[in-house]
Parts: structure tokens; sequence; C-alpha cells
């Protein structure tokens, strides 16, 4: 069956290197995925895999195995880009200015594209149900992995094993890695106000100085990652936009912040919302302030099911062999495929897509990033290969 995938992903590669340049060449932006999704149903409809439209952009495809079974595995891709302007020159540059697959969409969801293909055309020696979810909005609030389940995507059928892969430019091209357990953070966004009452710089005891409170606002706030978070639970607080807007001799009326709160506890997360909240708004107050202080939740933490991740490393390893997988580090970036996370057994894995000799190493979401497309050949068996061996397990 190994060898029988194998010859299957390299007779599609090519095919899934023009599906990757296709989509490249035309990104869209979070849930406004219409063409891009219009590409993947036709790409259904031509390999005769039936979809149900799903949270207008969405696509949910089921390829049904021959043989008897019940088990279910959904394997997701995303399909959105960023408004990034890509570095000009490229053969397959994008041509929607200003709008870029800077983080490797296009690469999940032609890669998905082609698992789809080998295992419609393999449909007869296996059992179960392979659901494949290709979904809009990853990169925006809330996140289209919410607004798929919302809609029904992980019911009728409901899978046992949620399964998603993410390009990863840190690793070699040939190369997948794996974490068991907590992997990315839960993203919270920060913004804050700080009001006092401006004036002269020269008289400040006629004024309500909104920058000293903001000072004192910054340095308290790092005591609820410093003290009040278990230490075993890694927690992140950064404000990276700090605006008062006053001059040297002048004390402006507001100060404005933005920030990020990063974890891997649901619990926490809300208890230190609260002291977040609790804090700046007491300090700003005994100071002669207010602050309005408002927490936009982005996505939970990501979390890969231990013995599922175990079970598909152990699948990676047989079909690339041991030394192609790698264990991941910890991260504390977000991705909405968390949401998969919270209600299903799950596992997301990376796809080394890094290639020095060819000068590919640019980080995901910046101008220049781009992959060795040759990661496409490895990236359709091997999901094909997990699946197969998950349901016919
Ligand atoms: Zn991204
Ligand atoms: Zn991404």
């Amino acid at each position: 069956m190994k060898d029988k995938i194998r010859s299957l992903a390299d007779q599609i590669h090519g095919k899934a290197v023009a599906w990757r340049r296709h989509l490249h060449q035309n990104p869209e932006l979070s849930f406004h995925e219409y063409e891009t999704s219009a590409f993947v149903k036709g790409e259904l409809d031509q390999l005769g895999i039936p979809y149900t439209p799903m949270a207008d952009t969405g696509v949910v495809a089921l390829i049904h195995g021959e043989q008897p079974s019940d088990k279910v595995v959904a394997l997701r891709a995303d399909m959105d880009a960023l408004p990034i302007t890509e570095v000009e020159g490229r053969a397959y540059g994008s041509k929607n200015v200003g709008v870029m697959h800077a983080c490797g969409h296009d690469v999940h969801t032609a890669s998905l594209l082609g698992t789809a293909h080998i295992l419609q055309s393999l449909k007869a020696d296996f059992g179960g149900t392979v659901k494949l979810i290709f979904q809009p909005g990853e990169e925006r609030l809330p996140g289209g992995a919410s607004l798929m389940i919302k809609a029904g995507a992980l019911q009728n059928p409901k899978p046992q094993a949620v399964i998603g892969q993410h390009v990863m430019p840190l690793i070699p091209v040939g190369k997948v890695g794996f974490r068991g357990g907590k992997y990315m953070a839960s993203t919270d966004e920060l913004y804050v106000t700080v009001s006092g009452q401006g004036g002269h710089g020269a008289q400040p005891q006629q004024n309500i100085d909104p920058v000293v409170i903001t000072a004192h606002i910054i340095i308290a706030l790092q005591q609820v990652v410093s003290r009040f978070a278990d230490p075993k639970i890694p927690s992140v607080l950064s404000f990276g936009k700090v605006i008062a807007n006053g001059a040297t001799n002048v004390i402006p009326d507001t100060v404005y912040l933005e920030g990020t709160f990063r974890t891997f506890d649901e619990e926490w997360r809300k208890e230190a919302h609260g002291r977040m909240v609790k804090m700046a708004m007491g300090i700003a107050e005994s100071m002669g302030g207010s602050c309005d202080f408002e927490v936009r939740s982005g996505y939970p933490f990501l979390v890969n099911e231990e013995k599922l991740t175990a079970e598909i490393r152990g699948y990676a390893e047989d079909f690339l062999g041991k030394e192609n997988v790698v264990d991941l580090d910890l991260w504390l970036a977000a991705e909405d495929f968390a949401y998969y996370s919270q209600v299903a057994d799950a596992c997301f894995y990376r796809l080394g897509t890094r290639n020095e000799a060819k000068g590919i190493t640019s980080a995901v979401h910046t101008p220049t990033f781009d992959i060795d497309e040759h990661a496409l050949a490895l990236s359709t068996g091997l999901m094909a290969y997990i699946t197969l061996r998950r349901l016919t397990g």
C-alpha cells in the first residue's frame, strides 16, 4: 500500500504543483475566498467527489470507502491569504496586488486536493469515510474553523479524528514535525485607553498625566504573568503599541495601548483577563484618571491529542523514515485549528518546506515567503497514507 500511495503521489505531483501555483497567483483575503472555493469545487467535481458548501466560502466533501466501516477521519485545509504585497519577479507571483499566500494556505489546499485524488482512486481498498474540510478565514477573527464547526462541519458524519498540516519554513523539505499535547497558544487582543487631563508639561499639578498612569499600568500588568500565573502554564503579555501623542511640553488627554495575551489554559486565561482589567482600572482610578480596557478573545490554545498524535507520528515514520520526523517545540503563535482540537481528538503537524540551497528560508507572513514545491510530493501521499492506516487499523 505504501508503494502504491507513493507512486500515486508521484503521478499527481505535477497537478498538485499546478494547483498550488494557480492558488498562489490568485490569493483572496479571509472570508472572501470565492474564486478559491469555486476552484476547489471544480476540482472535486472532476474527481467525482460530492461536497456541501458551508460557512459561505467553505466546502466539506466526503469520500466513502467501499468496504464496510463506520470510521470517519476529517482532513482540514485552510484557503485564505494575507494582506501582504509579494516580492516582485516571481513566475507564479500574486496577480492580486496587496494580497499574498504568505502563510502557505495555497499549499494546504492544493495538498488536500492531491490527497483527495489519491484516496478517491483507492476507494476499493478501505472502509469508512474521509471528510475533507476546506475552510475560510484562518487568519482573521473569529476564525473560519469556529464558523465551520457552528455550521456543522464536524457532524453527519462525526469524525473520530481531525487532522491538519501546516507549512513550516524552519524544517527542511522532506521532513515533518509533531508535538503531542499542548502546542500553540490561545491569543487575545488587548485594546486599552487611559484617560487623564492634558495640559502644559510645565504645570503637571494642574493635569492628570495619562502617560505616567500608563507607565504604571504596563509595569504592573507584567505581574499578572510573573506573580499570578502558574509557572507550569506558559503565559505571555506584550504591549506593542503605545500612543501618547503629546509633545515635549504637552501632556496629552489620553494614551492608547494595544497588546496581546497568550497562554495554554482556558481557566487561567479567563482569570488573567479579569486580573488585567481590574489592575489597570484600579491604578488609573487611584491616580485620578480612568481606563477603558477591552479584551478581544481570539483563538483557544491548540492541543494535539496525545494518543492520536503518537499513532499518526508512527504512520509518518513508517511512510517517510524515522529520520524524517522531528519534534516540535511549544509555540506561542495562534492557529484556528485549535477550535477543532477543543471539541474533537485532533492532530496538527508541520510540513517542512525549507531549502537553503535554493534560498528558500523566509518566514511565513513575509513578502518573500516561498516553499520548496517538492514538499507537495510528500504531503499529498503522507496524508493519504495516514488516513488509510487510521481507517484500516
Ligand atoms: Zn498565518
Ligand atoms: Zn497559516
